[in-house]
C-alpha cells in the first residue's frame, strides 16, 4: 500500500515536472508521457502510452531516441542520428545528444536538447529509461546567425577569409575521401592600388563590392565558396570540380569583371577595372596537400600578373610548378570570343 503510494506520488511529480519528461520501461514501451512532453509534441498521453510510437512525436520517419539507444545500449548509433551528442561514458550512465526535429503533430521544427537517463532496481537490472526534452531552438537559430556573419566579410557581403579556410581544410578531406577534383581559382584585381589613389578609398570599396558579386555570378554551382581571401584578393573554391570546369569559371570571371566596366584610368592592363586569376586543380591521384593547391594557385597567379594582366593561367599542383605555365586565356582572345 506505502509502495503503491508512493509509486503513484512519483508518478504524478513526473506528470506535473516542468520539464518535457517521457519514460519508458525495459521493453522500450511508454510509460509515462507528462503534460509539458504533451504541449510540446502535440500528443496528449492517452495516444502514446503503452506504445512505442514515441520516435512519431519527434521525427517523420521510424527511428530510435536517445532512450531507445540508451536502453538497447547501441550508442554507435549516436553519430548517424544526432547532430551533435556527448561521449557515452564506460559505466553505462545517462546520455546527452542534441537534433533537429521536425515534431509532426505541430509542425514546428525544433532544435531539442536531449538526455537519457537509466534507471535500475535493486539488483542493477535496468527497469526504465527517463528522457528529458529541452527546447533550444532559439538559441540554436541565434548561434548559426552568428556563425553566418562570423564567417562573412563586412565589405563585400561573400564568405570571409576564415570561412574559406575552414571550407578549404573540409573540401580538401572530402575531395581525398571520395576521390573526387577539387579546384581553386585565386583572383586578384589588376592595378588596384592606383585605383585607390586615382579614384579614393571608398570608390575602392565599392570597386571591390562590384568585384566580388562579379565573382559570385560567374560561378554557377551551389557547393561553389566564393571568399574575400584579403585586401583586394578572391578564391573561388570548387569541389568536384575538374580542370575543364574551373577553367570554364575562370573565363567567365575575367569576362564578367570586364562586364562591369568600372573605368580604370590608371591601369596599364586595360582601360577598365580587370582582374588576374589563378586556377589550380587538385585530382585524386595526387598526393598533395591543401597548402600545396594554395601554393600552386598564388603561382598561377603571379604568372598571370607577369604575362600582362587581364586573364587567368592554369597551374599544375606539384612540388615545383610545372614550367612553363600554359597560357590559356590571352587578353585578345577573351575579347575576340
Ligand atoms: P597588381 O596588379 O600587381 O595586383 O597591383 P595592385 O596595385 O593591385 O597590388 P598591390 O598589392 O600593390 O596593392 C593592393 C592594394 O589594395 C593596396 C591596398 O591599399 C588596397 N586594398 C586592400 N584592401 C582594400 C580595401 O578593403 N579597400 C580598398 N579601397 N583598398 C584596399
Ligand atoms: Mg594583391
Ligand atoms: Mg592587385
Amino acid at each position: 500500500m506505502v509502495i503503491d503510494s508512493t509509486r503513484a506520488f512519483a508518478i504524478r511529480l513526473m506528470e506535473h515536472l516542468v520539464v518535457p519528461t517521457f519514460v519508458l520501461d525495459a521493453e522500450r514501451r511508454v510509460v509515462i508521457w507528462n503534460r509539458t512532453c504533451e504541449r510540446l509534441t502535440g500528443i496528449p498521453a492517452s495516444e502514446i502510452l503503452g506504445t512505442r510510437q514515441h520516435w512519431s512525436a519527434f521525427y517523420d520517419e521510424p527511428r530510435y531516441c536517445l532512450a531507445d539507444i540508451l536502453a538497447l545500449g547501441c550508442a554507435n548509433e549516436l553519430d548517424a542520428l544526432y547532430a551533435a551528442h556527448t561521449e557515452p561514458s564506460e559505466t553505462g550512465e545517462g546520455l546527452r545528444a542534441e537534433n533537429w526535429c521536425t515534431m509532426p503533430h505541430t509542425g514546428k521544427r525544433l532544435y531539442l536538447a536531449i538526455d537519457a537517463g537509466p534507471i535500475y532496481d535493486d539488483e542493477g537490472r535496468l527497469i526504465a529509461v527517463v528522457e528529458t526534452l529541452r527546447d533550444m531552438t532559439e538559441q540554436k537559430l541565434a548561434q548559426i546567425a552568428l556563425q553566418r556573419l562570423a564567417e562573412r566579410d563586412g565589405l563585400t557581403g561573400i564568405a570571409n577569409r576564415r570561412r574559406f579556410d575552414d571550407s578549404l581544410e573540409l573540401e580538401f578531406l572530402r575531395a581525398q575521401r571520395e576521390q573526387r577534383p577539387l579546384s581553386l581559382i585565386l583572383a586578384d584585381v589588376d592595378f588596384f592600388k592606383r585605383y585607390n589613389d586615382h579614384y579614393g578609398h571608398q570608390e575602392g570599396d565599392a570597386c571591390l563590392k562590384q568585384v566580388a558579386s562579379a565573382l559570385e555570378s560567374a560561378s554557377f554551382r551551389p557547393t561553389d565558396l566564393v571568399a574575400r581571401y584579403g585586401g583586394e584578393e578572391f578564391a573561388i573554391l570548387m569541389p568536384y570540380t575538374d580542370e575543364a570546369g574551373a577553367t570554364a569559371v575562370a573565363e567567365r570571371v575575367v569576362e564578367q569583371v570586364r562586364r562591369l566596366g568600372l573605368a580604370h584610368a590608371a591601369s596599364e592592363a586595360a582601360s577598365h577595372v580587370t582582374v588576374s586569376l589563378g586556377v589550380v586543380t587538385l585530382l585524386p591521384e595526387e598526393q598533395h596537400s591543401s597548402a600545396d593547391l594554395l601554393k600552386a594557385a598564388d603561382q598561377a597567379l603571379y604568372a598571370a600578373k607577369h604575362a600582362g594582366r587581364d586573364r587567368f593561367v592554369c597551374g599544375a599542383v606539384t612540388e615545383t610548378l610545372r614550367e612553363p605555365l600554359r597560357r590559356i586565356s590571352p587578353a585578345d582572345d577573351l575579347c575576340a570570343a
